[in-house]
């Protein structure tokens, strides 16, 4: 797929998202111990790490879903004290209503999901054309595959216009062709929208295909450990040799094989 344009990457940025010394335990588990990092505005930042180093905890405290035990998330400098429309949020299982159709959820993710003005059936349509499920307006969850499901998962994110979009292992359920296609179209979105994405992976490929920096998580507990930057053109190729340098780093610092396809 041709993309418009490759934003941002080396444009001069503001922080978007601050990740300030941020701890996190359940019960007696500490999930994030002290994490610090951010994001300029407009970056495509990855986030990798083995299982259950806390990414899913991490996203989490940026989306404003958890409380914190120590430590502050501050978009645009304003702390983070629960969700808001300014940040989507793409679920691992797609978290999709069952009983309502895909124009249906991805309405949902509207500021007045319950409106059918005529601005409204216009923005999920153009939604739903932007996901390309033009012929699915009205079918159900059950009736998609897995890949279909989570473009429906990524336009109602994306339905408020979000400035930050946050996505966690959007992609780990589908099949690897399907994957790849994803991975396109969402770059293309991502041109168009100049969002800021934190999308978090255990799949080294997947970061490299697409960030402009990886951030790596190390385990128990989660902290982050190195931060690469990906200074490779769109579309990157899987063959080529920068590209598998940069996987070999990367898995290199993480220790230890992992899942990477
Ligand atoms: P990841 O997404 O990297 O796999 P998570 O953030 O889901 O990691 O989890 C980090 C750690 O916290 C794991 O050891 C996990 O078992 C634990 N954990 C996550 N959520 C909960 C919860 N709701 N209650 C108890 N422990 C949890
Ligand atoms: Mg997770």
């Amino acid at each position: 797929m041709a993309m418009s344009k490759l934003p941002s990457t080396n444009k001069e940025s503001s922080e978007k998202i601050s990740v300030q010394n941020v701890s996190k335990s359940y019960e007696s588990m500490q999930a994030l111990e002290d994490v610090s990092f951010s994001v300029p505005e407009g970056e495509f930042c990855c986030v990798v790490g083995p299982s259950g180093c806390g990414k899913t905890t991490l996203l989490r405290a940026i989306a404003g879903l958890d409380d914190l035990d120590s430590g502050s998330v501050l978009v645009d400098d304003d702390p983070v004290t629960g969700p808001g429309l300014d940040r989507g949020m793409v679920f691992q299982e797609y978290a999709l209503f069952p009983w309502r159709t895909v124009r249906g959820n991805i309405r949902f993710g509207l500021d007045r999901p319950a409106c059918d003005c005529a601005d409204c059936e216009g923005r999920v349509r153009e939604l739903v054309d932007l996901v390309g499920l033009d012929d699915f307006e009205d079918a159900y969850p059950k009736e998609l595959s897995g890949g279909m499901k989570q473009r429906v998962g990524i336009a109602r994110a994306l339905a408020p216009d979000p400035e930050i979009l946050l996505m966690d292992e959007p992609f780990a359920s589908v099949d690897a062709r399907t994957r790849d296609r994803l991975h396109a179209e969402l770059l293309d979105i991502w041109a168009q929208t100049e969002q800021t994405v934190v999308f978090v992976t255990h799949d080294i490929d997947e970061a490299v295909t697409l960030a402009d920096r990886v951030v790596v998580m190390g385990t128990d507990p989660g902290t982050v450990q190195s931060t690469f930057s990906i200074d490779l053109e769109r579309p990157r190729e899987r063959t080529d040799h920068d590209f598998v340098d940069y996987v070999a780093k990367i898995r290199d610092e993480l220790g230890s094989p992992t899942d990477t396809r």
